[in-house]
């Protein structure tokens, strides 16, 4: 049991959640609530960094496990968080020093089946790009025409100064309206016709992804320098981050497949045949030979029928089957014929002969009302004994 769960119920994941379902969580609300993405969204990308920044640690998530956040801020954790930013730069590696030279990369997830990551696939993804203007090259208007605006003197700040009762000053920063904080303006009439000053026009683009057989959830497919292009910036990148769907049959584990296959008993002792449909649509038919017992829980493999490895496709892992055997419903057989069944099973193991001062009990189904009183000790027996006395006596 954790001490609480807020970080754990930021991020929507289960306390016992795994290191990859953690990433998988991380990822899906930071593309989200990115101020880029959602600027209204509050501190909300705050939090979702502080929690994974804490379970992302495995010594900081224990101790928050035992002792909450209180446990964080005292002993040698004192350090406080890191920005948000940066854990997200961390995270999608990106690089806070070329941010300033380029313009913003753009990081989104495309969810993406299993079988899509199995056989590959292509997918056109619509954008809406913005491009330096040709007609003026990006200059917002003829030559010459650009102006440093006078309101900021071309920083595109405006600084106010609030003087505060205790003759505190406080200096107070915002845009220049004058030239929405771009720090230069253009004459109307000389603007570009085709921007209007803007220096860029959006226009509609597509982008061509192509999932390779054997990628894998969280993996990155970076389109240099496609994202929106500014005069004097080398532009960022686009990176679609593939989000892998949770597929009803199989199961993936690295380059395994894993399914779960239910039999009969008569098909765990006698054998079967079994046809199961790839992710390809082929179908495979797994049998299993009469005299092979397959136990409940046992796993068998088919090698060379899981996922293809990345950037190696003819070579793929394995699929491992689990099998769940279904036993017979009470009365599946007339009481009569059992010992026909006894006879061709194993015999039973000899059992000492039930002596006159043993006592014979019966075995019932659990309900859960029953509790757990089952496997009360003798102390417990005693007391309970005392209670049901006393309760029948009132
Ligand atoms: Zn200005
Ligand atoms: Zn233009």
């Amino acid at each position: 049991m954790v001490k609480e769960t807020k970080y754990y119920d930021v991020l929507g994941v289960n306390p016992s959640c795994t290191e990859s379902e953690l990433k998988k969580a991380y990822r899906k609300l930071a593309l989200k609530y990115h101020p880029d993405k959602n600027p209204d969204a509050g501190d909300k990308f705050k939090e979702i960094s502080q929690a994974y920044e804490v379970l992302s640690n495995p010594k900081k998530r224990e101790t928050y496990d035992q002792h909450g956040e209180d446990g964080l801020k005292g002993g040698g954790d004192t350090d406080g968080f890191s920005s948000p930013m940066d854990i997200f730069d961390m995270f999608f590696g990106g690089g806070r020093k070329q941010r300033d030279a380029r313009t913003k990369s753009v990081y989104n997830q495309m969810r993406v089946s299993l079988e899509d990551l199995y056989n590959g696939a292509t997918h056109t993804l619509p954008f809406n790009k913005q491009v330096i203007c040709t007609e003026c090259k990006g200059i917002g208007g003829k030559e010459g025409s650009v102006k440093q605006c006078d309101t900021c003197g071309g920083s595109g700040i405006h600084v106010q100064y609030r003087q505060h009762m205790l003759g505190l000053v406080q200096q107070v920063q915002s845009h220049c309206r004058k030239c929405s904080g771009t720090g230069e303006v253009i004459r109307e009439k000389d603007r570009c016709k085709s921007c209007r000053g803007h220096k860029t026009v959006t226009l509609k683009r597509s982008l061509e992804i192509h999932v390779d057989k054997g990628m894998e959830d969280g993996q990155k497919i970076t389109f240099m320098g496609e994202a929106d292009q500014q005069p004097g910036k080398e532009p960022g990148d686009i990176v679609i981050i593939l989000d892998e769907e949770q597929h009803r049959t199989f199961k993936r584990q690295g380059t395994d497949l894993r399914i779960e296959m239910e039999i009969s008993l008569v098909e765990a002792l006698c054998g079967f045949q079994r046809p199961i449909t790839h992710l390809d649509e082929r179908v495979l038919v797994i049998s299993r030979h009469p005299g092979d017992v397959i136990k409940h829980g046992d796993e068998k493999v088919v090698l060379n029928e899981g996922m293809p490895q990345y950037k190696n496709p003819y070579e793929k892992g394995r699929l491992i089957i689990r099998f769940n055997v279904k036993f017979p419903s009470p009365g599946f057989v007339e009481i009569s014929q059992l010992p026909l069944v006894a006879e061709l099973l194993p015999p039973r193991k000899p059992v000492p002969p039930v002596e006159d001062d043993v006592l014979e009990v019966d075995l019932v189904d659990i309900t859960p009302s029953m509790g757990r009183r089952v496997n009360y000790d003798d102390d417990d027996d005693d007391d309970r004994r005392g209670h049901t006395v006393q309760c029948q006596q009132q």
